[in-house]
């Protein structure tokens, strides 16, 4: 019997399996792909989120490509720059990460403090035992984390389903854009954006993101047609737009994408998944010592997390329905961004 098994080898599942080996309790990780870091991602993230800041979580400065203090926000042509030290935006200073290499070193971190981590193993099914759960038959857990994102069998097996999503692409293309910029014009999208978010070398994480699923494709064609770019390595992927599920339940807690963590207006994950990761393995340590898995004990981790989380969720949910709104008029629009960038 495994005490611990984290489904899932993003960055949720791979902070979370870091976490718990530290703290001396060294779980079984399950990825069902064979590498690190396949998921489309802008890769950008905040230093600082959630009380946490990125660098307690990094060995290697390398993994950081670039850091920026300001973010530009281009409305119909027009560019809003925004200062992060003090911005209306509500964000600090952002880093470019090489999200890859990221995950690939917790992942190594974690074997070092003994963690376990199979690849290219996909879990299709989970069952409940008496005070256990037991995965695909095979490998019994007193505690499963899921950490598997989007699809998540987890969510699926306590009978959550997704209510709202959007979907968006991201590839590497060339830019001299000098600082991340967001891109909202109503003629390409009433309901997504493009970004260019600089790297190194005059390389860029490009992409576009949308509510309407299907549409983001064309939406992400005219907006590299309109700005002359290029992009290879081209990868989409859905993300959830609503407020996040109920995370913690009997053997079993929800981590990252696959608890709805993710920011419903900026489609922003990686802080929510490091900050919910972090807590999971925190919180899988203390139910190991005293061994209780309860609904009733986890409970304190899903109160932690929604604490920092819930009303910011609320906040940009509701944001996002504004801005949908208000995106076809240009002339209010560019006068709020003329507002908001100087405040
Ligand atoms: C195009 C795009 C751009 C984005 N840009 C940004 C950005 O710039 N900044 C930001 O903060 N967020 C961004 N996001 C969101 C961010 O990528 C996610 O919120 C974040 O990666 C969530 O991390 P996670 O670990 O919770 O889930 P994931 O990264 O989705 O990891 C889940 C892992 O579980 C594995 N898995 C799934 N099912 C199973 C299974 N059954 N068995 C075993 N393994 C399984 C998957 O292979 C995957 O490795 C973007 C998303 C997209 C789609």
């Amino acid at each position: 019997m495994e005490k611990v098994v984290i489904i899932g080898g993003g960055i949720g599942g791979l902070v979370t399996a870091k976490t718990l080996a530290k703290e001396g309790i060294p779980p079984l990780l399950v990825e069902k792909n064979k590498t690190f870091g396949q998921k489309a991602c802008g890769e950008m993230v905040t230093e600082e989120f959630f009380g946490l800041n990125l660098y307690q979580f990094l060995e290697k400065e390398e993994v950081i490509l670039r850091k920026s203090e300001k973010m530009v926000i281009n409305f119909a042509d027009r560019d809003y720059f925004f200062d992060l030290k003090n911005s209306s935006l509500g964000l600090k200073k952002v880093v470019q990460l090489d999200k890859r290499a990221f995950e690939e070193e917790l992942a190594e971190e974690a074997k070092e403090f003994g963690a376990k981590i199979f690849l290219g193993k996909e879990v299709k099914k989970l069952e409940r035992k008496k005070d256990s759960i037991l995965i695909d038959g095979e490998i019994e857990a007193k505690l499963v984390i899921g950490a598997d994102g989007f699809h998540s069998v987890c969510r699926k097996f306590v009978g959550q389903k997704i209510k709202s999503y959007g979907f968006a692409i991201s590839g590497y293309g060339k830019s001299e854009r000098e600082y991340p910029t967001f891109f909202f014009d109503p003629e390409i999208s009433k309901e997504g954006c493009g970004w260019i978010f600089p790297r190194q070398g005059g390389e860029a994480n490009v992409g576009f993101g949308g509510l309407e699923a299907e549409k983001v494709k064309s939406s992400l064609e005219k907006f590299l047609s309109k700005f002359g770019l290029k992009i290879e390595n081209e990868k989409g992927a859905f993300l959830p737009t609503q407020l996040p599920f109920r995370l913690s339940f009997d053997n079993l807690i929800l981590v990252g994408e696959a608890g709805a963590l993710t920011d419903p207006f900026w489609g922003a994950g990686i802080a929510s998944a490091i900050f919910s990761g972090y807590l999971a393995g925190k919180m899988a340590k203390e139910a190991v010592e005293k061994n209780d898995f309860s609904a009733k004990f986890l409970r304190k981790y899903e109160k932690e997390v929604k604490e920092k989380i819930y009303l910011k969720s609320f906040r940009n949910l509701l944001l996002q329905k504004i801005f949908s709104f208000l995106l076809p008029h240009k002339k209010t629009v560019n006068l709020l961004l003329k507002i908001l960038s100087r405040l």
